[in-house]
This record gives structure tokens, sequence and C-alpha cells, in this order.
């Protein structure tokens, strides 16, 4: 009787495993994930970290805001256009 309960609970065990994989997706959407994240950027000026889509770009600077890009050209005239 107790190979019978072993058996049952491993297939059980399987089963949610199985179920668990096929809710939280496969390891290829995790990977999908983590490929994508929210790309975070670090002001030059100031030190903040915010997503890359939130601020603005020069050269190989980026910058929280077109304030902090304007007072780092400022105080870097060399990195100019
Ligand atoms: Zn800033």
């Amino acid at each position: 009787m107790m190979i019978i309960r072993l058996i049952i609970l491993v297939a059980l065990v399987g089963l949610l495993i199985f179920a668990y994989r096929k809710l939280t997706g496969s390891g290829q959407s995790e990977n999908k994930q983590a490929n994508n994240p929210a790309a975070m950027k670090k002001c030059d000026q100031c030190g903040i970290h915010l997503p890359q889509e939130e601020g603005c770009k020069h050269k190989d600077h980026f910058f929280c805001s077109n304030e902090h890009m304007q007072a780092y050209l400022d105080q870097h005239p060399d990195e100019r256009d």
C-alpha cells in the first residue's frame, strides 16, 4: 500500500511542477524579460538613475533633463558640438 501512495505523491508533485511551469511561462520568456529590462541610465550631472527614455542624451553622456545637459555642457565646453 505504501508504494502506491508514494507513486501517487510523485505523480502529483510532477503534475504541480508541470502546471507551475506552464503558469509562470517557460525559461525562454524569462530570458526574454531579462534581455529587455528598463534600461536605467545615470545622469552625468547629478548622478540620478532613471529610464533611458525619460532622459536626454548628448554624445556619450546621459542626463535626466535638458537643464542638466545644459549645465554639464556649461561646465565642459569641450563636450559641445
Ligand atoms: Zn540630473
